[in-house]
């Protein structure tokens, strides 16, 4: 097996294991973060099943938690691992990465970069080349070079590192490790945000897995999220997403909101950093005014209470199932049957409706917006404007993009520029 981590192992394996292969591979990727000593972990042998076995898993904690910050440290240890292992292999065993990697490359044709990896691959299984990579190499040595089509390797080209010739880009062997790991970071990133994990949602074993190391997971994802108060979620909503802006403003308005439209935002504020004790506080104030306007919604704080209790407990983890609940993301908010009325993405609402949600963008962004509107790119033209409004290019935007990500993104921004 590579612990390059293509596809994941297949097998039965006590639930018991699960989580100590789950939490020592986190405990591991946590001194690698410090740049602590590694100590030898038999649950983290290089290419074993048990590796295989916690890649996998945490990538699934990774997806289920929704935590930009934990994503972030995953990203990076697990980047980090990667290249310490890389670094210390001989010229056999790099040949026997690649040659593994080959095999499995064969099997997973889906995963992206996967030409620039058999490329590459196809390179380091060669004797001599193996073992001129790995003794000693000079990062600026070009005596090697593949050649890629430009797109495979955009960073090298944007920092000018290669030589560009009618669209390939000629990349020298001096950097083809470091490409290795740009590969093996954009394939984990593709994983995080397009493996569909929902069946594990509802999995008791998943779930109590996942409370048994919830402890372990609070300090990432306490760091970088302040505790949002109910008395204070009008002043942020300045970072919310146009989709999340929309919904609050309906419910001021009304004081109600549709039962779905409810849960997406409710999991929007629970995400952002709101205690369960603020949320009951917070759909109080608004459920114990009288609906303004038609609404289908003809319940009440007064009346209701218990239910209404129970639902925000529920949505905690605290009630019933003990489900572990994430907010929802673009995709399924651009699918919701009732984009343009009370929820939906406002990137799909006529031109009109849509600026009144987007206050202060200027007329250019707003032409740039309306172009990719046109071409039904929703989550490109959200990042424009979320762009417009920092001021500053920022990569980590165009990753796995989802409301609490814009949120935690516009907060973090201006803090930075206070
Ligand atoms: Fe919300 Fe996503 Fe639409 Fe932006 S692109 S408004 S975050 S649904």
């Amino acid at each position: 097996m590579s612990f390059y981590y293509l596809t994941p192992v297949k097998g039965d394996m006590p639930a018991h294991l699960l989580e100590t292969i789950v939490s020592t591979r986190l405990d591991f990727l946590k001194a690698i973060y410090k740049g602590d000593t590694l100590v030898y972990n038999e649950y983290m042998v290089e290419g074993s099943i048990y590796d295989n076995v916690g890649h996998f898993m945490l990538c699934i904690v990774t997806i289920l938690t929704g935590n930009t910050a934990f994503s972030q440290f995953f990203l990076k240890a697990e980047t980090e691992l990667f290249k310490r292992r890389i670094n210390t292999l001989s010229a056999y065993d790099l040949r026997r990465f690649a040659k593994r990697l080959l095999n499995s490359i064969k099997r997973s044709d889906d995963t992206p970069s996967c030409e620039a990896l058999k490329v590459l691959c196809q390179h380091l299984v060669l004797k001599n080349l193996a073992h001129h990579i790995s003794i000693s190499h000079n990062t600026n040595c070009s005596i090697h070079s593949i050649e890629l089509n430009f797109k495979q390797c955009l960073m090298f080209v944007a920092s000018r590192q290669v030589e560009m010739k009618q669209g390939m880009a000629k990349l020298p062997c001096g950097k083809w490790l470091q490409y290795l790991l740009s590969l093996f970071n954009t394939n984990l990133r593709h994983r995080i945000s397009q493996t569909d994990v929902t069946p594990l949602r509802s999995d008791p074993r998943i779930t109590d897995m996942l409370n048994k190391i919830r402890k372990d997971l609070i300090p990432f994802m306490s760091s970088n999220t302040e505790v949002l108060l109910s008395r204070n979620v009008d002043s942020s909503t300045k970072f919310f997403p146009p989709c999340m802006l929309n919904l609050h403003r309906n419910l001021r308005a009304r004081h109600r909101l549709s039962h779905t439209q409810r849960f997406f935002y409710s999991l929007f504020l629970k995400d952002i950093g709101m205690p369960v004790e603020e949320a009951i506080d917070f759909w109080r104030n608004e459920y114990k005014l009288n609906p303004n306007g038609t609404h289908v919604c003809c319940h009440s704080w007064e009346k209701d209470e218990k239910k209404y209790l129970y639902g925000i407990r529920h949505m905690y983890g605290l009630e019933g199932g003990r489900k572990t609940y994430t907010s929802v993301n673009c995709q399924r908010i651009q699918g919701s049957d009732n984009a343009c009325s009370e929820g939906g993405c406002p990137f799909k609402f006529d031109y009109q409706q849509m600026v009144k949600l987007l206050p202060g963008c200027p007329d250019n962004v707003l032409s740039q917006i309306n172009e990719f509107k046109r071409k039904k790119q929703y989550n490109a033209a959200c990042r424009t404007y979320l762009q417009s409004n920092l001021k500053t290019d920022c990569d980590s935007v165009s990753f796995s993009f989802t409301p609490v990500k814009y949120y935690m993104i516009a907060s973090k921004y201006e803090m930075q520029l206070k």
